[in-house]
């Protein structure tokens, strides 16, 4: 009799929200990459945060097999885009060179106590890739009053629609509400709801950013009804919360949060969820785990995440992985 033997299978992480782009991962990012997948990390989904950061995103995308992105306008970079606020307009529709590093957002709801590290205020990247402006965008994109960010829907409507024509883009976002910046919720309304428009026009899923503002985002979703759903990244908040995005269809994004023994509503709400809902996230270089406060956050942590939400479901690492893996595929479409 022969005894076969079988290889020991290598658990597959996929990381559904990380800003691989960004400079602070810039000097690394090769080696990263090659630890990543070496550690099971084989797919990893960069969002979009800003038009001037899409080419570059995209290229990167590109270079590193397993990686994805998502094309957005993240509500932190409104202000830069509109050419409103404390930010002077530099480009029409692309003025976001001194856009805000990520440290420089607001420290709040996503976790009772969860500080960002410093690291996160070294910069995006992005201001390196304003020269992707190319020629003939000004003629194609409308115009935004620099006053009051009106026109700004139409300006990013163009933009995104332009960047999916290209291919590429998994996703629509990181878009979303915000109540702890200074933009005007009123008009993070219209960025947001525009881009939940696209989405439902291109059938893509949407990675959405929730701060302070559950019940205005599940309003917009409930209004609009994506068909493709999509997933509510850094979730932190009641197990009843949870089932709502759920039941209409969006995913929840379970990432360092939950490594935070007082993220108790947190914790319970992913221990709670079907398995089908469960994405895992780094938002790296954002978002340090417990333990690891103070340094920027990094995608090789995600097994980290994987573990406690592992014990917190009381189901094996392996379960976990190759449930939060098929999960991610099947919502974009992989
Ligand atoms: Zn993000």
């Amino acid at each position: 009799m022969t005894k076969r033997r079988t290889p020991p299978l290598q658990m597959e992480f996929f990381d559904s929200h990380c800003h691989f782009d960004f400079e602070v991962f810039e000097s690394t990012r090769d080696k990263l990459w090659r630890d990543c997948t070496a550690a099971g990390i084989t797919r990893l989904l960069i969002p979009g945060v800003a038009p001037a950061q899409w080419p570059a995103m995209r290229e990167i995308v590109v270079r590193y097999p397993g990686l994805l992105c998502a094309v957005g306008l993240h509500p932190w970079w409104i202000d830069k885009v509109a050419g409103i606020g404390k930010f002077p307009e530099t480009e029409k529709g692309h003025g976001i060179e001194n856009a805000p590093g990520i440290g420089k957002g607001p420290v709040t709801e996503r976790d009772p106590g969860i500080e960002k590290g410093p690291g996160m205020g070294q910069g995006t990247g992005i201001e390196k890739d304003s020269r992707v402006k190319k020629a003939g965008d000004a003629e194609k994109v409308p115009a935004i009053d620099t006053a009051s960010g009106a026109g700004i829907a139409d300006v990013i409507a163009c933009q995104i629609a332009a960047a999916l024509a290209e291919g590429g883009g998994v996703a629509v976002g990181e878009c979303g509400l915000d109540r702890h910046i200074e933009t005007p919720l009123a008009l993070q309304q219209i960025v947001f709801e525009v881009q939940v428009r696209l989405a439902c026009e291109h059938r893509l899923p949407l990675v959405v950013h929730v701060r302070g503002t559950h019940q205005e985002v599940l309003a917009i979703l409930r209004r609009h009804r994506p068909k493709r759903g999509g997933v509510i990244h850094g979730f932190s908040g009641s197990p009843e919360l949870a089932l709502q995005y759920w039941s209409l269809g969006f995913c929840i994004g379970v990432g360092g949060t939950i490594t935070y023994a007082r993220a108790a509503k947190t914790r319970r709400a992913v221990a709670q969820l079907p398995a089908a809902a469960l994405l895992l996230e780094t938002d790296a270089p954002d978002m340090p785990l417990h333990g690891f406060q103070g340094q920027p956050n990094t995608p090789l942590r995600l097994p980290l995440i994987a573990r406690t939400l592992a014990q917190l479901r009381d189901q094996p690492l392996a379960d976990i992985a190759r449930l939060t893996t098929d999960n991610g595929c099947r919502l974009f479409d992989l």
